[in-house]
């Protein structure tokens, strides 16, 4: 069997009057993420990492942000496509495992709905999915509430 680890990452400015969509879920904010998509950037991460550990380059090679379909698009659709796309070359995943890096608001109680949420769209059960989150101790950009990153790494086999 062949086993292949990739690693995912995407940062997103913060704006007010965006609505906050992060693991598909969408979670009471004043400021959302902005972005040629609905923003999600815990799924772009999540893609990034799936095709890089199918070395099938990345988000924005598939899914290009000058292409209109994509303007708005929810991110849960990308997900399925990428998942879709990794099948096709026959690999089936193995376990995800990510990092939301967020000042406010608190993350840990929408956790288990991003969970069963990801579950659904990418078809595996949600104990292989991982999500964890933290602050930057109110450093940097993401500590001013300018925005949010994500990290994400992925197992898949064939
Ligand atoms: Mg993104």
């Amino acid at each position: 069997m062949k086993t292949r680890v990739g690693f995912g990452f995407d940062t997103h400015r913060l704006g007010e009057g965006r609505p906050l969509i992060l693991g598909g879920i969408h979670i009471a904010s004043a400021s959302g993420c902005i972005g040629h998509s609905d923003a999600d950037v815990l799924i772009h991460a999540i893609c990034d990492a799936l095709f890089g550990a199918a070395n099938m380059r990345d988000i924005g090679y598939h899914f290009p942000d000058t292409d209109s379909q994509y303007r708005g698009v929810d991110s849960t659709l990308l997900l399925k496509e990428t998942c879709r796309l990794l099948s096709e070359e026959g690999w089936s995943i193995g376990n995800i495992d990510t990092t939301l890096v967020i000042q406010a608001p608190k993350i840990n109680p929408h956790i288990p709905d991003m969970q069963k949420k990801l579950s659904e769209v990418m078809s595996i059960p949600v104990e292989d999915i991982s999500i964890k989150a933290k602050t930057s101790e109110k450093l940097g950009f993401i500590g001013r509430g300018e925005g949010v990153s994500a990290y994400a790494v992925a197992l898949i086999q064939k």
